[in-house]
């Protein structure tokens, strides 16, 4: 039994963490092993294939309740998972677990219609989506959205803009566009519409390579015309897109965190592994104060972030989701995985800067996590809010 300051919050979900790590190492350390490219983005039809086996065991989207299509599990065991799935260095994990091209929590908040035609299918793990809210001109500052969203005589709505950065735009069954409803009649402010990818009038613009191997894509919305019923939550959505989207902030902030947590435990055992063995000047390195500070300086960040993390998830089950728990969260433990990688890098050297190396991958890779649901600065700027400050 590990003894670990973290374990003291890691017990009381076991027996589903050790399930989970069963399934990966039965069936996706395996299939791992027949990637073309151990480390990178896997092939679309292999993430679907793990995700719908995930599904089918119910770790994919475990915290959404039966009736949806998930376990009804407490959300720190999915935080729980998310942390194994990153320490477990299968390149495979993470995706058996719902990330942004899966269940949306905005759609929570849609019509019976949508729940049953958009939203279980992703959390069954059959259908992916893509979130569409940055622009060119509005990032970090979502509130500044210039696509808009018209309402027609007829009722229905016609989306027009340019969206970029967007995950899974090449693969995704479905988009849910945030564009400023423009209707007359008053209604005014950020709308949330889903609309089908196969829209004629939904194209895909430019194509960005991230540093990992994912792809991001512009959306061009050439007037994109959407009846009545595309609006996420109907009549009561409109206008309420990053109201409902700043609810469900916390929760996609503590998944980025636990996943981060586990990345970097999982850099760190490498790094350990690695200065045990290695011997220069006659000595395991390990034993030199330098290569020590790098390692004992990772564990007690890694150890402080899985316990901040996992201490915000207990306080959402109990019913408190403060904003500023999971901005906390979030920029300890991607910051502290950005630094953990990079010193377990150091630590190997060549051997650990050389493509086809986990470290090498995750150095590129664990970078987006300060960027994605919200930039490290946003995420001081929501704590120095709730401190009184600005
Ligand atoms: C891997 C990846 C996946 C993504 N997936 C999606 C997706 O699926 N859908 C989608 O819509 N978008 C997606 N994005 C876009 C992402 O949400 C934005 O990049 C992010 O919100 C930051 O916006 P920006 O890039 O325009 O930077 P900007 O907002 O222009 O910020 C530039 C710099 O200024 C800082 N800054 C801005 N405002 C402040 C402030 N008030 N105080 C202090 N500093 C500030 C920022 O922190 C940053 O350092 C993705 C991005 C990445 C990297």
């Amino acid at each position: 039994m590990s003894t670990a300051p973290s374990s003291v919050l890691e017990t009381e979900h076991r027996e589903i963490t050790e399930a989970f790590m069963s399934f990966v190492r039965r069936e996706l350390v395996p299939l791992s092993a027949e990637l073309p490219e151990t480390w990178g983005m896997p092939p679309a039809d292999l993430r679907a294939h793990v995700r719908k086996r995930s599904a089918r065991l119910g770790f994919y989207a475990g915290d959404y309740p039966e009736e949806l299509g998930g376990s009804g599990m407490p959300f720190t065991a999915v935080v729980l998972l998310h942390q194994a799935a990153g320490r477990s260095g299968c390149p495979l994990a993470p995706y058996a677990l719902a990330g942004s091209d899966g269940p949306s929590p905005l759609l929570r908040q849609g019509t019976p219609e949508q729940v049953e035609r958009y939203l279980k299918p992703l959390v069954r793990g059959e259908a992916t989506r893509c979130l569409a809210l940055t622009e060119p001109n509005a990032g970090s500052d979502a509130f500044h959205l210039t696509s808009t969203a018209t309402r027609q005589p007829a009722g229905d709505w016609v989306l027009t803009g340019r969206k970029t950065f967007v995950s899974n735009a090449g693969h995704a069954d479905f988009a849910i566009v945030v564009a400023r409803a423009a209707g007359g009649n008053g209604e005014d402010g950020p709308t949330a519409f889903v609309v089908d990818m196969d829209h004629p009038r939904l194209r895909i613009g430019q194509r960005y390579d991230g540093m990992s191997g994912e792809e991001l894509c512009e959306l061009v919305l050439d007037d994109v015309r959407v009846p009545a019923e595309a609006v996420v939550g109907g009549e009561e959505g409109i206008g309420a897109a990053l109201g409902h989207g700043i609810d469900s902030l916390s929760r996609g902030r503590l998944v980025v965190a636990a996943m981060c947590d586990g990345i970097a435990e999982y850099a760190l055992e490498l790094g350990v592994a690695y200065a045990r063995e290695r011997r220069a000047f006659g000595e395991r390195i390990g034993a030199y104060q330098h290569v020590q500070e790098h390692l004992v300086g990772s564990r007690a960040e890694v150890e402080a972030a899985k316990l901040l993390t996992l201490a915000c998830a207990r306080l959402v089950d109990g019913g408190v989701e403060a904003p500023e728990n999971a901005a906390l969260a979030k920029l300890t433990s991607s910051e502290t995985a950005v630094r953990v990688v990079d010193r377990s890098l150091r630590v190997h050297g060549a051997t650990g800067w050389v493509r086809g190396h986990p470290l090498e991958f995750l150095y590129r890779y664990v970078r987006m996590m300060t960027i994605i649901e919200g930039t490290s600065e946003i995420q001081k700027v929501i704590v120095a809010r709730a401190m009184g400050l600005g």
